[in-house]
Protein backbone atom coordinates (compact mmCIF):
# COMPACT_ATOMS: atom_id res chain seq x y z
CA UNK A 1 0.00 0.00 0.00
CA UNK A 2 0.75 3.70 -0.48
CA UNK A 3 2.87 5.40 2.54
CA UNK A 4 1.95 9.20 2.35
CA UNK A 5 4.56 11.65 3.71
CA UNK A 6 3.19 15.03 5.46
CA UNK A 7 6.04 17.65 5.08
CA UNK A 8 6.74 18.23 8.52
CA UNK A 9 9.13 21.61 8.27
CA UNK A 10 6.50 23.45 10.17
CA UNK A 11 2.80 23.80 10.33
CA UNK A 12 -0.10 21.49 11.46
CA UNK A 13 1.99 18.32 10.90
CA UNK A 14 0.27 15.93 13.64
CA UNK A 15 -3.31 16.79 12.35
CA UNK A 16 -2.59 15.59 9.18
CA UNK A 17 -0.79 12.46 10.04
CA UNK A 18 -4.05 11.65 12.24
CA UNK A 19 -6.51 12.47 9.54
CA UNK A 20 -4.87 10.48 6.93
CA UNK A 21 -4.56 7.91 9.32
CA UNK A 22 -8.12 7.69 9.92
CA UNK A 23 -8.63 7.79 6.27
CA UNK A 24 -7.07 4.64 6.14
CA UNK A 25 -3.49 5.28 4.57
CA UNK A 26 0.24 4.90 5.86
CA UNK A 27 1.40 8.64 7.19
CA UNK A 28 4.95 9.54 8.07
CA UNK A 29 6.64 13.30 8.64
CA UNK A 30 9.18 14.03 6.59
CA UNK A 31 11.67 15.93 7.26
CA UNK A 32 15.00 15.27 4.43
CA UNK A 33 15.23 14.38 1.44
CA UNK A 34 16.17 10.90 1.75
CA UNK A 35 12.54 10.68 3.67
CA UNK A 36 11.36 12.23 0.91
CA UNK A 37 12.55 9.55 -1.25
CA UNK A 38 10.93 7.05 0.49
CA UNK A 39 6.88 8.12 0.43
CA UNK A 40 5.11 7.70 -2.52
CA UNK A 41 3.13 10.62 -2.33
CA UNK A 42 3.27 14.01 0.03
CA UNK A 43 0.71 16.65 1.99
CA UNK A 44 1.87 19.78 2.76
CA UNK A 45 0.04 21.38 5.98
CA UNK A 46 -1.20 24.61 6.87
CA UNK A 47 1.17 26.81 8.94
CA UNK A 48 2.88 29.66 7.35
CA UNK A 49 4.30 29.23 3.76
CA UNK A 50 7.07 32.06 4.09
CA UNK A 51 8.52 30.14 6.89
CA UNK A 52 7.74 26.70 4.87
CA UNK A 53 10.01 27.71 1.70
CA UNK A 54 12.83 29.10 3.95
CA UNK A 55 12.95 25.73 5.62
CA UNK A 56 12.24 23.76 2.57
CA UNK A 57 15.64 25.51 1.11
CA UNK A 58 17.41 25.18 3.77
CA UNK A 59 16.66 21.46 4.57
CA UNK A 60 17.92 20.39 0.91
CA UNK A 61 13.96 19.39 0.32
CA UNK A 62 12.23 22.80 -2.39
CA UNK A 63 14.67 21.09 -5.56
CA UNK A 64 13.83 17.56 -4.67
CA UNK A 65 10.16 18.12 -4.32
CA UNK A 66 9.70 20.14 -7.93
CA UNK A 67 11.36 16.94 -9.44
CA UNK A 68 9.41 14.47 -7.55
CA UNK A 69 5.97 16.37 -8.54
CA UNK A 70 7.38 16.81 -12.30
CA UNK A 71 7.22 12.99 -12.32
CA UNK A 72 3.91 13.09 -11.16
CA UNK A 73 3.79 12.22 -7.53
CA UNK A 74 0.50 13.19 -5.71
CA UNK A 75 1.09 16.26 -3.43
CA UNK A 76 -2.00 17.46 -1.11
CA UNK A 77 -1.74 21.38 0.13
CA UNK A 78 -4.03 23.04 2.57
CA UNK A 79 -3.94 26.84 3.35
CA UNK A 80 -0.11 27.32 3.09
CA UNK A 81 0.40 24.00 1.37
CA UNK A 82 -1.81 25.27 -1.28
CA UNK A 83 0.28 28.64 -1.31
CA UNK A 84 3.40 25.78 -2.03
CA UNK A 85 1.65 24.38 -4.67
CA UNK A 86 0.91 27.70 -6.49
CA UNK A 87 2.62 28.50 -9.82
CA UNK A 88 2.54 32.31 -9.12
CA UNK A 89 1.65 33.79 -5.10
CA UNK A 90 0.46 37.35 -4.98
CA UNK A 91 0.94 39.11 -1.73
CA UNK A 92 3.88 36.74 -0.74
CA UNK A 93 7.23 37.71 0.41
CA UNK A 94 9.98 38.93 -2.35
CA UNK A 95 12.11 35.91 -1.33
CA UNK A 96 9.03 33.45 -0.91
CA UNK A 97 9.66 30.25 -3.55
CA UNK A 98 6.87 28.00 -4.50
CA UNK A 99 7.11 23.83 -5.18
CA UNK A 100 4.69 24.71 -7.59
CA UNK A 101 3.01 22.35 -10.17
CA UNK A 102 -0.58 23.90 -10.19
CA UNK A 103 -1.55 26.42 -12.96
CA UNK A 104 -2.56 29.15 -10.70
CA UNK A 105 -2.25 32.12 -9.11
CA UNK A 106 -3.18 32.45 -5.61
CA UNK A 107 -3.19 35.51 -3.09
CA UNK A 108 -1.54 35.28 0.22
CA UNK A 109 -3.60 36.08 3.42
CA UNK A 110 -6.24 37.27 0.94
CA UNK A 111 -9.96 37.11 2.71
CA UNK A 112 -8.44 40.30 4.77
CA UNK A 113 -8.72 41.98 8.39
CA UNK A 114 -12.12 41.50 9.37
CA UNK A 115 -12.11 38.01 8.12
CA UNK A 116 -8.69 36.64 8.85
CA UNK A 117 -10.55 33.70 10.36
CA UNK A 118 -13.96 32.25 9.48
CA UNK A 119 -15.67 29.30 8.92
CA UNK A 120 -18.31 28.45 5.92
CA UNK A 121 -19.95 25.65 4.28
CA UNK A 122 -18.36 24.66 1.35
CA UNK A 123 -19.60 22.23 -1.89
CA UNK A 124 -16.83 20.41 -2.74
CA UNK A 125 -17.49 18.71 -6.40
CA UNK A 126 -18.26 15.05 -5.74
CA UNK A 127 -19.37 14.89 -2.47
CA UNK A 128 -22.73 14.28 -1.65
CA UNK A 129 -22.59 17.26 1.18
CA UNK A 130 -20.98 20.33 2.28
CA UNK A 131 -17.69 20.02 3.95
CA UNK A 132 -17.28 22.87 7.57
CA UNK A 133 -14.55 25.06 5.47
CA UNK A 134 -12.17 26.10 8.16
CA UNK A 135 -10.33 29.34 7.10
CA UNK A 136 -7.70 31.02 9.03
CA UNK A 137 -5.34 33.46 7.43
CA UNK A 138 -6.11 31.58 4.05
CA UNK A 139 -5.61 32.32 0.44
CA UNK A 140 -7.58 32.44 -2.09
CA UNK A 141 -7.18 30.91 -5.93
CA UNK A 142 -7.17 34.11 -8.49
CA UNK A 143 -6.94 32.40 -11.28
CA UNK A 144 -6.37 29.20 -12.96
CA UNK A 145 -5.04 27.42 -16.22
CA UNK A 146 -6.87 25.86 -18.96
CA UNK A 147 -5.67 22.11 -17.16
CA UNK A 148 -6.99 23.21 -13.49
CA UNK A 149 -10.45 21.68 -12.35
CA UNK A 150 -11.85 23.62 -9.87
CA UNK A 151 -13.32 21.48 -7.26
CA UNK A 152 -14.91 24.34 -4.30
CA UNK A 153 -15.66 27.92 -4.45
CA UNK A 154 -17.06 29.87 -1.35
CA UNK A 155 -20.15 31.86 -2.31
CA UNK A 156 -20.07 34.98 -3.24
CA UNK A 157 -21.42 36.88 0.31
CA UNK A 158 -22.13 41.21 1.43
CA UNK A 159 -21.16 42.22 -2.18
CA UNK A 160 -17.95 40.36 -2.41
CA UNK A 161 -17.14 38.32 -5.57
CA UNK A 162 -16.83 34.56 -5.45
CA UNK A 163 -13.42 32.71 -4.54
CA UNK A 164 -11.72 29.33 -5.71
CA UNK A 165 -10.83 27.57 -2.75
CA UNK A 166 -10.65 24.18 -3.76
CA UNK A 167 -8.60 22.65 -7.29
CA UNK A 168 -6.58 19.89 -8.88
CA UNK A 169 -4.63 19.48 -11.53
CA UNK A 170 -3.66 16.20 -11.96
CA UNK A 171 -2.14 14.09 -8.73
CA UNK A 172 -1.76 17.73 -7.64
CA UNK A 173 -4.77 18.75 -4.99
CA UNK A 174 -5.32 21.98 -2.94
CA UNK A 175 -7.64 23.51 -0.42
CA UNK A 176 -7.67 27.32 0.65
CA UNK A 177 -9.03 25.69 4.17
CA UNK A 178 -8.17 22.87 6.82
CA UNK A 179 -9.83 19.50 6.47
CA UNK A 180 -7.40 18.30 8.85
CA UNK A 181 -8.94 20.19 11.69
CA UNK A 182 -12.68 19.29 11.45
CA UNK A 183 -12.95 15.27 11.89
CA UNK A 184 -14.47 14.92 8.68
CA UNK A 185 -11.88 13.31 6.57
CA UNK A 186 -13.58 13.05 3.07
CA UNK A 187 -10.72 15.47 1.25
CA UNK A 188 -7.88 13.26 2.85
CA UNK A 189 -9.90 10.06 1.21
CA UNK A 190 -9.95 12.00 -2.10
CA UNK A 191 -6.21 12.25 -1.71
CA UNK A 192 -5.84 8.61 -0.75
CA UNK A 193 -7.96 7.88 -3.70
CA UNK A 194 -5.68 10.21 -6.05
CA UNK A 195 -2.41 8.08 -4.72
CA UNK A 196 -4.02 4.91 -4.93
CA UNK A 197 -4.92 5.47 -8.39
CA UNK A 198 -1.54 7.06 -9.45
CA UNK A 199 0.28 3.85 -7.89
CA UNK A 200 -2.17 1.64 -9.89
CA UNK A 201 -1.19 3.52 -13.17
CA UNK A 202 2.82 3.11 -12.49
CA UNK A 203 2.13 -0.77 -12.40
N1 LIG B 1 -1.23 32.90 5.91
C1 LIG B 1 -0.47 31.70 5.86
C2 LIG B 1 0.59 31.75 4.77
O1 LIG B 1 0.77 32.72 4.13
C3 LIG B 1 -1.35 30.49 5.65
C4 LIG B 1 -2.21 30.27 6.86
C5 LIG B 1 -2.56 28.84 7.12
O2 LIG B 1 -1.93 27.89 6.61
N2 LIG B 1 -3.51 28.66 7.98
O3 LIG B 1 1.27 30.80 4.57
Amino acid sequence: TAVIGVLALQGDVREHLIALAEADAQARPVRRPEELAEVDAVVIPGGESTTMSNLALSFGLMEPLRERVAKGMPVYGSCAGMIMLADVILDGRDDQQSVGGIDMTVRRNAFGRQNESFESAIDVKGFDSAVHGVFIRAPWVESVGAEVEVLAELPAADGAQSRIVAVRQGNLLATSFHPELTGDHRVHELFVRIVEEALADQG
